[in-house]
């Protein structure tokens, strides 16, 4: 149904770049026609009562990874949003296109919106929107958005599943080099970092005026997981990343990797501010329209159309660097598509107060989307997956004084620089036309990197730049609007100014409804004592009886609760003689249901009974039954799993996890320990079931006890067993290993004199008579050789 007078409201989530893009479009496009409602979690109130993105002060980080825009994206937005986008740097790198950091696009989007915030025509909520937000509840919108990212929550909240093309791994180092430095330290012109960057496939930088981006570089899986650990060991003391610190950050062959990117593109390592690990999953949605039955009215039952856009329907190879215009171009086309659909059936209508947006009119928008997948995943990322950096490295020699080769790869690379320097310099559009790169600056290259860099460099795969060209798609070609007369700012006398209290973090209460049937098996009644024993989970009823809830719930501070009810109607009834207790403003219901309950009813009027009484309440169906289940996936919020997993995410226990510069790492001392008894004991004082664990550590043998509560999780350590062969043994037991997958010599592993396998090492190695091969056991930082061979 629509608002009043034919009211369209917008209820998006997120705030990001393909947010802000879609919400100025259409809110220029509809005028007063339309309300958008944004949830951002990245926002808060100030004492002001200004909306802010919550920044250092507040102990987060924003993000200053630079992205290339291209200009025939740019050029179908608005004249007013080209021209605000690029108000405080305007810079061309890369010919037909401008670097800019996604600080600066959502800084600069976000004050394009100021005059509609004003207006009331977009209201921004500082909040994480989830199944129990208010507009969710209450259902008063026409059209949700998920421009949540590519975790996205829409996407979950309408069951719609990613599809995974592949996986590749990098690592990005962020940078920045203050104004005044000594000549020396200044790093590359841009046109260098063009140059270097596009003669292999291994480094590549993004920055802002040279002086601030990252250096990114693309990883073997192995790589990836050695950096990873790296990282876990020495990252996040609370002190300055300080990378030149060789105690803090050991010599280590990922390490070597990124300081001679470092040194490719003359970066000092003092500048470097973060080092992270990335993941990249080229993946999209198998849909990106939804219709959403709504339950709010029963006897005026109510459809919502539901869109995904930018890194929700998406993710592609950042490589070519192509996902923020993507999905700049998919918002454009959305609200483009809305704005059209609107025209056609809701405008001639408007006083009637009943038409919704048909989907059959979103048609255009599935396959404006399907057309950008072919073009920037097909096309494009999965060009570049299909020629991985490992098959690159596999070829670089072994031989660390190959003079003769040295020579060869070092004219390879040479002509490799010299050529892109010509091919570019050559194009009409190069933005560095006065600039001209000069030979010695190519050839001083040479004196920064070691041999082993300038072989791998050499031999690095080629861009496959024929490959990926094609033909862009553009909005324009299927939207086509007249800019001039769809397009308008708000009119000043309708300004509003809007009070907003400070943001006050809220905390949410869950009361969890479990409806299993009259006999509840032994697998689930373990599930449900694992839930009700974690530390977001308190059982009010036993601690009350025992005296002790005051002194726990000081320390635990969270109060949520799990009830099970053996069939529907008593969950019913439980709800309306608790209907004071879950109205109450931090309470979240939901509801988990063990299908199938044997009540003679379809799975579909179970979920329609509960949700008359606790509208929209999340519903977590837990099966193995999915042919009786399916028509369940018509409703919003309704998950349909047999894992734990997702049972313990739904819950609150067992949240997603995401990569996040900012987390802390433990600095708690770990052994790691085989498991080799476990006995479980009688639940404490507060009820909760404990185990007692022994372990022997893997390196010295020493055995541990421990006493844990049976929810709490345990760190299991990543063990790698690796063979390398032996390349020296130092007077003081150092052994140089060297591995022959990676073509890398490791880092010097000191032998253990006291242990059993060093004198008959030592004794061969003396010998002579062969390559020796030995294991090393890793973990948790720790390294030990266990094993040894002689190769005849
Ligand atoms: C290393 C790297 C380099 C890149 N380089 C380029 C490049 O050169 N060119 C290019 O075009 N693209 C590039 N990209 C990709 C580009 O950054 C992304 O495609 C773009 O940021 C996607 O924008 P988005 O708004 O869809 O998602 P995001 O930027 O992820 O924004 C999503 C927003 O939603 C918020 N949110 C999430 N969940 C919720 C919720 N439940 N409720 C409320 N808010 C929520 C988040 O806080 C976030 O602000 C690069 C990406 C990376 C990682």
């Amino acid at each position: 149904m629509m608002g009043t007078r034919g009211l369209l409201v917008v209820l998006v989530s997120g705030g990001g770049p393909v947010s802000l893009t879609f919400s100025l479009n259409l809110a220029m496009m509809m005028g007063e026609r339309v309300k958008i409602i944004i949830y951002e979690a990245r926002w808060f109130v100030d004492e002001r009562g200004n909306v802010r993105w919550l920044d250092k002060q507040q102990k987060k980080t924003r993000r200053n990874q630079v992205v290339i825009l291209q200009d025939h994206v740019i050029q179908q937005f608005p004249e007013n949003i080209q021209k605000g986008l690029f108000k405080t740097i305007d810079e061309r790198v890369w010919p037909t296109s401008r670097n800019i950091s996604i600080r600066e696009v959502e800084d600069r989007l976000f004050e394009l919106l100021e005059p509609f915030t004003a207006s009331g025509q977009v209201e921004l909520i500082c909040e994480q929107l989830d199944e129990q937000s208010k507009h969710l509840v209450e259902g008063n919108f026409d059209v949700l958005v998920g421009a949540d990212g590519s975790n996205s929550f829409v996407r979950r909240y309408c069951n719609i599943q990613m599809i995974s093309e592949g996986i590749e791994y990098a690592c990005g180092v962020g940078y920045d080099v203050p104004e005044d430095i000594s000549p020396s330290d200044q790093t590359l012109h841009q046109a260098l970092n063009c140059i270097l960057s596009a003669s292999q496939t291994r480094y590549m930088v993004s920055s802002s005026l040279s002086c601030q981006g990252y250096l990114y570089i693309r990883l073997g899986k192995n790589e990836y997981e050695a950096l990873r650990q790296c990282l876990q060991k020495v990252q996040n003391r609370d002190e300055p990343l300080d990378l030149p610190n060789r105690t803090k950050w050991p010599q280590s062959p990922i390490l070597s990797i990124i300081r001679e990117g470092l040194k490719f593109f003359n970066i000092n390592e003092k500048f470097i501010s973060r080092i992270a690990p990335i993941e990249i999953n080229v993946r999209h949605a198998s849909v990106v329209i939804r219709e959403l039955r709504s339950e709010i009215n029963l006897k005026e039952p109510k459809k919502v159309l539901a869109f995904l856009v930018g890194d929700a329907a998406m993710n592609v190879h950042f490589w070519p660097g192509r996902g923020m215009n993507s999905g700049m171009k998919a918002a454009m086309a959305l609200a483009r598509n809305i704005q059209r659909s609107y025209i056609a059936n809701i405008l001639p209508h408007r006083q009637e107060n009943h038409s919704s947006l048909p989907f059959l009119d979103f048609l255009d928008y599935e396959s404006f989307m399907a057309r950008l997948r072919a073009r920037e995943q097909q096309g494009r990322s999965l060009r570049i997956l299909a020629s991985p950096i490992d098959l690159t490295l596999k070829g670089v020699p072994i031989n660390p004084y190959p003079n003769y080769s040295y020579e060869e790869h070092r004219e390879q690379l040479k002509k490799k620089l010299i050529d892109t320097r010509e091919e570019f310099q050559g194009l009409p559009d190069w933005p560095h036309k006065t600039r001209s790169v000069t030979d010695t600056e190519l050839e001083d290259v040479f004196n920064r990197i070691d041999w082993h860099t300038v072989t791998k460099l050499a031999l690095a795969n080629a861009w496959p730049t024929r490959e990926m060209n094609g033909v862009e798609v553009l909005v324009e070609d299927m939207f086509p609007i007249n800019q001039r007369s769809c397009l308008s700012l708000p009119k000043s006398a309708h300004k509003k100014h809007l009070t907003r209290q400070p943001t006050i973090a809220s905390r949410r209460r869950f009361r969890i409804l479990w409806i299993d049937g009259d006999t509840i098996n032994e697998s689930t009644q373990e599930l449900i004592a694992t839930i009700r024993a974690s530390p977001e989970f308190v059982d009010l009823s036993s601690m009350l009886a025992q005296g002790s809830v005051q002194s726990y719930s000081s320390s635990v501070n969270i109060l949520n609760k799990l009830d099970v009810f053996p069939t529907t109607i008593s969950a019913l009834n439980w709800i309306r003689e608790n209907r004071k207790t879950i109205d109450e403003p931090d309470i979240r219901v939901k509801v988990i249901i063990r299908w199938p309950l044997h009540e003679n009813k379809e799975l579909v009027d179970v979920i329609r009974n509960i949700r008359t009484q606790v509208s929209r309440v999340p519903i977590l169906v837990y099966t193995n039954e999915y042919e009786d289940t399916q028509m369940a996936f018509e409703f919003p919020s309704v998950i349909i799993t047999n894992t734990t997993n997702d049972l313990y995410e739904f819950v609150g226990i067992n949240q997603e996890t995401q990569w996040d510069d900012d987390c802390a790492m433990s600095q708690e001392e770990q052994t790691p320990v085989k498991v080799v008894e476990v006995t479980h004991s009688k639940p404490g004082k507060n009820g909760r079931p404990k185990v007692c664990l022994v372990g022997i550590d893997i390196f010295t043998g020493n055995r541990y006890e421990d006493i844990r509560l049976a929810a709490d999780k345990i760190q299991v350590p990543h063990i790698i067993k690796q063979d390398y062969l032996v390349e020296d043994i130092t007077n003081d037991n150092s052994v140089t290993l060297f591995n022959e997958e990676t073509y890398e010599f490791h880092n010097e592993i000191k032998l253990n004199k006291d242990s059993n396998i060093a004198g008959p090492l030592l004794d061969k190695f003396k010998e002579d008579i062969g390559q020796i091969k030995i294991t090393v056991l890793k973990a948790l930082g720790e390294e030990q050789i266990i094993a040894f061979k002689v190769i005849e």
